[in-house]
């Protein structure tokens, strides 16, 4: 795990995107392959790409730019210090070509790979990055349907993966009992092994026991089950047992490398994966249709089902399901209040490795904002149950202004020698100004301008004229190619005044675009915070 005191590079800009890929690759699921989660989503294209990067960002000066196509660095250039040390584009496919087959086959010809959303952009904290997210989903809809607490109520999930591994944590720190259900052992021993999971139930009987007495006495409990989630969905519906809550998180995006048929053995998906995708692919769709079917069954029968982002919906409809889409995705449906603002998922990470520095963030971002309660409570939260994974980081749901006064103060604190090394500020792609993605981030916006991918590439086109250190535009590979295209960002706080404008530029016009970019579809939220915060939207009708 990198970390300390000591350059390798010849300044902290460069030192700290190199300590970033490092990192996403000791944390991530299959570093061998270069993925970091979501079945494919890679920090390099191999490892050829791999050395040659980490040899650039080790000799490459202050006013060069490393320019990155899908995972390979392609050139060095001469630039100035004020530009970004990296910019990358990944996964981007003409539209006609914008399809899983096409991804496939230009992937295996090693012409092309996905950075996920922040895999490739070098950015991935572990499962924390998903974890408060997840957390306010459930949040939102204890609020909306349970008078404000999960005790005593019963989630269904499945998925223990990089990202769906945080979701029995997210479960049991909004008090709940949350059964999660994953095909796969190994992955259930890792998520228990890092603190995230706690216990394992040897069959279905034990974990439904388990989950009814905790239900019973409201105590909260996460509960890992090996199975497939299609098998398992539907078993639970078939006895009338009708859960509070139900969404999944298998990588059913990817009907090849990353969801697993029911009926299939894990070795056999293996297999098939090198001998013959398409069963594979048919398989995967046909595996779908129960296991959403089962899900529409629990919201007939009264649960509150949601889509958490990995395109179920779309795989069961195009598998005959007509009505997959009476479930509802989670940013329409508990989330958008919160992007119309610009509030998303905002992270830093301490490059010296030293979680002292992280907690030393976390008093000065509560003397900062003692008033935003999602902030006080999360971090609260955070600071109990989440354990450091790699780099420690912190993420934290702050909006317009607030980031750049937090990224200014740990910059100051960074000068003041208060922490031990610099930090660095990011935040995940699904963000305001950042993702065009109309069956996830995009869906049903107010003005009907969901897959308009506009917004993304004027948001990294702005992200470079604002100086940050490494901007990025990711579209999606595998089951999302076509799909989706987003922006991602991250700026360095080494302490200097160079550091001090860099943030304050790319930090306060990202949230600028991402409140003007739901301003222009219509949302009232957004208005209010265009008049509070004096944002120079032209408000062209
Ligand atoms: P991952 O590939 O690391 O993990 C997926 C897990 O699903 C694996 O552990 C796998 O064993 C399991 N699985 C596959 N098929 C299964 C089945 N039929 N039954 C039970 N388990 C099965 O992926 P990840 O990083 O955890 O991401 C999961 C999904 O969530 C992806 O589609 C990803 O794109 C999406 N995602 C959504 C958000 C969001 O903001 N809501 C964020 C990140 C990722």
């Amino acid at each position: 795990m990198p970390g300390g005191p000591e350059l390798r590079a010849k300044g902290w800009r460069q030192e700290s995107l190199l300590r970033l890929l490092e990192n996403v690759l000791s944390v991530g699921e299959d570093p061998e392959n270069l993925v970091v989660y979501a079945a494919l989503g890679k920090a390099a294209r191999n490892w050829a790409s791999h050395e040659k990067i980490v040899e650039t960002l080790k000799t490459m000066d202050e006013d060069q730019t490393l320019l990155i196509q899908s995972g390979k660095p392609i050139g060095l250039l001469k630039t100035h210090a004020k530009a970004p040390l990296v910019i990358m584009a990944n996964c981007n496919l003409v539209g006609q070509w914008a399809r899983a087959e096409v991804f496939y086959e230009l992937e295996r010809k090693g012409l092309i790979c996905w950075g996920g959303l922040t895999a490739g952009a070098w950015q991935y904290i572990g499962s924390q990055g998903v974890i408060q997210g997840t957390y306010e989903i459930f949040m939102r809809i204890a609020e909306k349907r349970f008078s404000g607490s999960l005790a005593g109520r019963f989630i269904l999930t499945a998925g223990l993966g990089g990202m769906g591994g945080a979701q029995p944590l997210a479960g049991r720190m909004a008090e709940a009992a949350i059964l999660v259900v994953d095909v796969d052992p190994e992955r259930a021993r890792k998520r228990r092994e890092i603190g995230y999971l706690e216990e394992i139930a040897p069959d279905l009987d034990t974990a439904l026991a388990m989950i009814d007495a905790a239900v019973r006495d409201k105590r909260a409990l996460s509960v890992g089950l090996v199975g497939n989630a299609a098998d398992i969905y539907p078993e639970i519906a078939r006895r009338g047992i009708v859960p509070d809550i139900v969404t999944d998180q298998t990588s059913a995006h990817d009907l090849v490398y990353g969801y697993v048929p029911r009926g299939y053995t894990l070795e056999e998906v293996r297999a098939l994966r090198k001998t013959n995708p398409t069963e594979l692919m048919a398989a995967s769709r046909a595996s779908i249709v129960p296991h959403v079917e089962a899900m529409l069954e629990f919201q007939r029968r009264g649960a509150e089902v949601f889509d958490n982002g990995n395109l179920i919906r779309t795989q069961a409809r195009e598998g005959g399901v007509a009505n997959a889409f009476d479930i509802p995705i989670f940013t329409e449906a508990y989330l958008r209040p919160l992007f119309a603002r610009a509030i998303g998922p905002f992270r830093w990470m301490a490059q010296s490795g030293n979680p002292d520095d992280i907690r030393r963030i976390d008093d000065r971002l509560l003397q900062m904002f003692p008033d935003n309660r999602i902030v006080t409570n999360w971090i609260g939260l955070a600071r109990c149950h989440i354990p450091f994974e790699g780099l420690p980081a912190r993420i934290a749901w702050l909006g317009h202004g607030e980031r750049t006064q937090l990224a200014l103060a740990v910059n100051d604190m960074v000068a003041k020698g208060e922490l031990s090394a610099p930090v660095t500020f990011s935040r995940d792609h699904l963000d305001a100004g950042a993702m065009a993605h109309p069956n996830i981030m995009t869906e049903r916006m107010k003005d009907g301008s969901d897959a308009i991918a506009d917004w993304p590439l004027l948001d990294a086109m702005l992200l470079c004229s604002s100086m940050a250190d490494l901007v990025v535009v990711h579209s999606g590979g595998g089951g999302y190619a076509g799909y989706m295209t987003s922006a991602g960002v991250t700026v360095v706080a080494d302490g200097t005044q160079a550091a001090a404008e860099r943030l304050s530029h790319a930090l306060t016009n990202d949230t600028a675009l991402g409140v003007m970019r739901y301003a222009d579809a219509g949302y009232e939220e957004s208005f209010e915070e265009v008049e509070r915060k004096g944002i120079g939207y032209l408000g062209v009708k």
